[in-house]
């Protein structure tokens, strides 16, 4: 029989090489980058903290005695900034008392939303490569996940073969955008045809906008905004990449009451509530001035640059992303053929990390991506230069 673990670590392609249990692969990565003293483009988190005066706040909040449970659904002032929030960007107006819910990080809105809305004899659409919860959460529900390729160079899925992958047992079909782990954002008619289709397949959809503020000279379209998208979209963001405190762990959920009821009433056997000094932290950062937003935007988009020179020069094929903190390389034109062999001897190789595209695909989108490494770029720039350099350096261990 097969055990529910089972078919979570096989949706999120956790059975090690040797069909043992495996940690993440980005955890994996990490690890391995310790143990070479390897820079880590593999996992994405930022090696500087989010503003000074945020993580104050939480120290302040701390420190005023603000430590027991928070409410499940999250405090007030949270909820109203997450509103004020989507109103101020994109004229979005969710009611803080039902159509949102804060949890603790994307990941586990994530799980909540999967978990409450779908199950065995369901299908669970997403576009692959895929970020690894929702394949390790459809596994959890016991829906068949079905794909839709995104191919390379831009990562934009086929328009005119999209409804293909629909059903008439389509319950969800999971947007990411921007888009984890291939960099690209989604225009608008691709989203309008992922509602047109999700409309016509009568399906939910479940869109993880958790790089909303980390795009490059494009603009972030939330689905929720798109005409007859709202009344079926759930809506999930983090305050771990927009404020650079991926530890924080605070998330949110919004979208229409009894969609956000069903996801809470799953949230709160899972973590219950999320912490108490960190909520009050990130009210005040979701509250900061439009510059704050552009700024880092901004900043993060000359480390892409750096970045993707660097693995020009190291002779990869680079495909220039325009959000998130990822870059796809094609390492084929190296005379690199299995990117998960790959970045498992690269730290040591090299004393770079970073992570193989595979582990988001099934077989046959494996298959496809097979070359393809991703590196994260929301490190200092002296170090993603450092790392270009040794880059450089694997033609000589061909
Ligand atoms: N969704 C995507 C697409 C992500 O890349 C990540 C993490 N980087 C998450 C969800 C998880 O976010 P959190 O850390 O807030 O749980
Ligand atoms: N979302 C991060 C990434 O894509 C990793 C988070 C995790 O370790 N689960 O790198």
């Amino acid at each position: 029989m097969t055990m529910p673990w089972q078919r979570t670590a096989a949706g999120a392609n956790l059975l090690g090489p040797d069909g043992s249990l495996g940690v993440t692969i980005f955890e994996e990565m990490t690890t391995l980058a310790a143990r070479h003293g390897a820079i880590n483009l593999g996992q994405g988190f930022p090696d500087e903290d989010g503003p000074a005066a945020i993580s104050r706040i939480a120290r302040d909040a701390i420190a005023a005695g603000d430590n027991q449970y928070a409410p499940g659904k999250g405090i007030l002032d949270l909820r109203r900034a997450v509103a004020e929030h989507q109103e101020r960007f994109y004229g979005l107006t969710p009611d803080p008392e039902t159509e949102i819910i804060i949890s603790t990080g994307a990941t586990e809105a994530i799980a909540a939303a999967i978990l409450s809305l779908t199950g065995p004899g369901d299908e669970v659409l997403t576009f692959e490569p895929f970020y690894d919860a929702y394949g390790a959460m459809i596994g959890l529900s016991g829906a068949t996940h079905t794909t839709a390729a995104l191919l390379a160079p831009d990562f934009m899925p086929d328009l005119g073969t999209l409804e293909h992958s629909f059903s008439e047992r389509t319950r969800m079909v999971i947007v990411n955008n921007p888009h984890n782990p291939t960099g690209a954002v989604f225009p608008p008619e691709v989203l309008r045809e992922v509602v047109r289709l999700a409309t016509k397949y009568d399906a939910l959809i479940l869109t993880d906008e958790v790089y909303e503020h980390l795009t490059f000279g494009v603009a972030h379209t939330p689905v929720a905004t798109m005409p007859g998208a709202a009344e079926r979209t759930l809506t999930i963001s983090s305050a771990g990449k927009t404020f650079s405190f991926t530890g924080w762990k605070i998330g949110w959920l919004s979208g229409p009451a009894e969609l956000v009821a069903a996801a809470r009433t799953v949230k709160q056997f899972l973590s219950y509530s999320s912490g108490t000094p960190f909520q009050t932290a990130i009210a005040h950062a979701l509250r900061m001035e439009d510059a704050f937003f552009t700024d880092a935007a901004a900043t993060l988009q000359r480390k892409r640059d750096i970045l993707a020179d660097g693995l020009r020069a190291a002779g990869m094929e680079v495909y220039t992303p325009q959000g998130t903190y990822f870059i796809n390389a094609d390492t084929s034109p190296l005379g690199f053929t299995d990117s998960l062999a790959l970045a498992r001897r690269l730290p040591e190789l090299v004393g770079v990390a970073a992570i193989p595209v595979p582990v988001f695909c099934h077989a046959e989108g494996a298959e496809r991506t097979k070359s393809l490494l991703r590196f994260a770029f929301c490190k200092k720039v002296e170090l993603l230069e450092r790392a270009a350099g040794q880059l450089a350096t694997l033609k000589e261990h061909l």
